[in-house]
C-alpha cells in the first residue's frame, strides 16, 4: 500500500473570517527526496495570525498564497531520508515547509535544530519567531530602556507573553492588555506584570491612565484598532510605538481603522514604527542564545498551547486565534 500525504490548500480567496470551504484537504502520493534533498514527517505546524493576510491577494512582506498552493507554515519536521549533506534521517529541522505530513525539502531556509535542548514547538514560539519579534520589536525597535513603562498588548499570546517577560527582565514595569480575567490573572499571578487590563470589560483609555499613570514609554501593538488609540491617549515624552501586529484588521473587509488621535505623536514627541521580524534574521542565533539564558534562569516562562491532531485540524485550530482561544504560543502537534 502506497503511503500518501495529506496537505491543506488554499481553494479561493476568504472574505472576512475564513470559511471551511476556503481549504482544499488533499492526499497526494509521498515524493522521493531527489540529489541535494531530504524528505520528513511533519511532527509540529505553527498557527500564527499572519496567515490570515497572507491569503489576501494584496501587497505585502510576503507573496499572497496563491490559490491551489500548499498553506504556508512554519513547522519542525523529523528527517526520514536524505541525499542532502547537512540533514540526515533522525535529525529535526525547523522550516517553512507548509501544512502537510510529508515534506521534501533542498533545505533553503531550514535549520537543524536540538530538541535535546528544547522541544519541537519552543523553536516555533519562545526560540522561534514569536521569541525572536518580541525581543527586536521591543528592545531594537522599541528601543527598550531600563525601568520604563511597557504596555503590551495581545499580551497572553505567543509574541506578547514574550515581550512582556522581556520588559520585566530588564525592570521595567509591564501592563499587560488581554482578553478575560483568566489571561489577565495569567500575566499578573504567572508571568510577573504588574498590571493586566481586560479589553473586553474594562474601559481600556482609563484603565491605561490609572495603571500607567506616568505615561508609557513602550507601547508594543499587536492588536492595532481601538486598543492602539487608546494606548495613543497616554504616552510619555519620547515615546516609542511598536507596530507589531494588527489581529483586530485582519478579518476586516474594509480599510484598517488608523488611529485617531495620532497627533498625540506629535504632542509628546513620540515615534511609531513598524517592522518585519525576518530583517533581523542574521541576529537570531544572539538572540536565541540570550533567550535561551534567561529561560534556563527562570526569568522567562514558556507558554505553549498544543493542539494534538491531524492536518486536517489545521482550519479549526488557526481560527482559535482569532476567537482568543490560545494562551501563548499555538501549534498543532501531529499523532
Ligand atoms: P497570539 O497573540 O498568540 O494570538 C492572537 C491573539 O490575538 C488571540 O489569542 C487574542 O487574544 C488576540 N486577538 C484576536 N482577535 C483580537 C481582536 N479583535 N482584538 C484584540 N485582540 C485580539 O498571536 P502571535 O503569533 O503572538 O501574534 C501576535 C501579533 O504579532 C499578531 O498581530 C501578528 O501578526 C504579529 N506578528 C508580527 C510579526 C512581525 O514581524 N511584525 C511577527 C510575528 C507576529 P485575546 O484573548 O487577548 O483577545
Amino acid at each position: 500500500m502506497s503511503v500518501t500525504n495529506r496537505q491543506i490548500r488554499l481553494a479561493a480567496r476568504p472574505s472576512g473570517l475564513i470559511q471551511p470551504g476556503d481549504w482544499e484537504h488533499r492526499s497526494v502520493p509521498v515524493e522521493e527526496p531527489g540529489p541535494g534533498q531530504f524528505a520528513g514527517r511533519t511532527r509540529v505546524i505553527s498557527l500564527d495570525p499572519a496567515m490570515r493576510p497572507w491569503l489576501d491577494d494584496r501587497p505585502s512582506y510576503l507573496p499572497p498564497v496563491g490559490i491551489g498552493e500548499v498553506m504556508r507554515a512554519g513547522s519542525v519536521i523529523e528527517v526520514t531520508a536524505s541525499h542532502h549533506p547537512d540533514f540526515q534521517p533522525g535529525d529535526h529541522v525547523v522550516g517553512r515547509f507548509g501544512v502537510q505530513e510529508y515534506v521534501v525539502s533542498d533545505g533553503k531556509g531550514a535549520m537543524k535544530i536540538d530538541t535535546t535542548l528544547a522541544s519541537p514547538s519552543t523553536y516555533l514560539g519562545a526560540l522561534g519567531t514569536p521569541g525572536m519579534t518580541a525581543y527586536f520589536g521591543l528592545l531594537d525597535v522599541g528601543a527598550l530602556k531600563d525601568g520604563e513603562t511597557v504596555v503590551v498588548s495581545g499580551a497572553a499570546g505567543a509574541v506578547g507573553t514574550m515581550a512582556g517577560q522581556i520588559a520585566k527582565v530588564r525592570g521595567c514595569r509591564v501592563v499587560g492588555i488581554a482578553g478575560g480575567p483568566e489571561k489577565c490573572s495569567l500575566l499578573t499571578d504567572e508571568l510577573g506584570y504588574d498590571a493586566a487590563i481586560d479589553y473586553r470589560a474594562a474601559d481600556v483609555k482609563q484603565a491605561l491612565r490609572e495603571s500607567a499613570p506616568n505615561g508609557i514609554d513602550v507601547y508594543f501593538d499587536n492588536v492595532g484598532g481601538s486598543i492602539l488609540d487608546a494606548a495613543l491617549s497616554n504616552l510619555a515624552m519620547h515615546a516609542r510605538v511598536v507596530i507589531c501586529g494588527a489581529i483586530s484588521q485582519y478579518n476586516d473587509t474594509t480599510s484598517a481603522q488608523g488611529p485617531s488621535n495620532y497627533t498625540s505623536l506629535l504632542i509628546r514627541r513620540a515615534r511609531m514604527e513598524g517592522f518585519v521580524v525576518f530583517d533581523y534574521a542574521e541576529r537570531y542565533p544572539q538572540a536565541a542564545q540570550e533567550i535561551a539564558g534567561w529561560i534556563r534562569a527562570g526569568h522567562i516562562k514558556i507558554k505553549e498551547h498544543v493542539v494534538r491532531g491531524t492536518v486536517d485540524d489545521f482550519p479549526g485550530a488557526l481560527q482559535m486565534l482569532f476567537r482568543g482561544e490560545n494562551v501563548g504560543k499555538l501549534v498543532l502537534e501531529l499523532a
